[in-house]
């Protein structure tokens, strides 16, 4: 088995609130390795999004250690934090977290500027990767002008033109409509398929059919962690299409 991309260890998050203080995650483990499509459920509260704050190396574990792509980051500084994520990683949001009045291109080469890529080879990948997401011909519109299924491409094309070892989507089809919801996760998939490793926080179960790998978590703490047979995009989208009735 080759060595896991992700390798939590007994990772803990205590929030301080004033005097109040909430275990949000209470000794978290968790090892994924490359090309896993992994969807991490449970109910609101549960600590998904905190877990994936940890993952994403947005904010350190009160306690445990956290290694990503062979680094250890749970002692990082900030800086270093910044480069790991920028290297290492590429973010998907519920609410797309695309620049409004800014054209699909643009947004697309946001992460490359920030790496200090010139211009014609940010113009270059960030096509590449419109293209890769299904977006060609919509590169100069602005996010007003394209629908919520297609925002959401453009932030996913975002996430993918660094060239990341890791895509983390909090809740990506939250805001979409089921039909949109299915095209967005039968993209993950075509990602998973290529190599890509996958890890999505979804409350949805039907969402996290796609995925090859579900972990659930409650009360900041994993309760079952399972691989299974995914389904094909094809498949779920046929059935939901017929009602549920094949
Ligand atoms: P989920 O994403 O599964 O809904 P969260 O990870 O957001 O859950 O939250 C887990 C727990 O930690 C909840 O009880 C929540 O209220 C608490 N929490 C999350 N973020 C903060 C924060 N920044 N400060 C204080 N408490 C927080
Ligand atoms: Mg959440």
């Amino acid at each position: 088995m080759s060595s896991p991309l992700i390798e939590v260890v007994d990772v803990h998050k205590v929030y301080k609130t004033g005097d109040v203080e909430v275990q949000a995650l209470c000794g978290v483990s968790l090892a994924v390795e490359p090309g896993e499509f992994v969807a991490i459920m449970g109910a609101s509260g549960s600590g998904k999004s905190t877990l994936m704050n940890v993952l994403g190396c947005l904010d350190r574990p009160t306690a445990g250690r956290y290694v990503l792509a062979g680094r250890e980051v749970s002692h990082m500084s900030k800086e270093e934090l910044a480069e790991v994520r920028n290297q290492v990683l590429g973010f998907v949001f519920q609410n797309f977290n695309l620049l409004t009045r800014t054209s699909a291109l643009e947004n697309v080469e946001l992460p490359l500027i920030y790496r200090g890529v010139r211009s014609k080879d940010r113009v270059r990948r960030a096509t590449a990767a419109l293209e890769r997401v299904g977006l060609a011909g919509r590169f100069e519109h602005t996010p007003s002008q394209l629908s919520g299924g297609q925002q959401q491409r453009v932030a996913i094309a975002r996430a993918l033109v660094g060239d990341p070892k890791v895509i983390l989507a909090d809740e990506p089809t939250g805001n979409l409509d089921s039909k949109t919801s299915r095209d967005v996760m039968a993209l993950f998939q075509e990602l998973g398929q290529t190599g890509m490793t996958v890890v999505l926080v979804t409350h949805e179960a039907d969402v996290a059919e796609y995925a090859s790998r579900v972990v659930v978590v409650r009360d900041g703490l994993i309760r079952s962690d399972k691989k299974q047979v995914q389904r094909s995009a094809s498949e779920i989208d046929l059935e939901a299409r017929s009602g549920g009735m094949l």
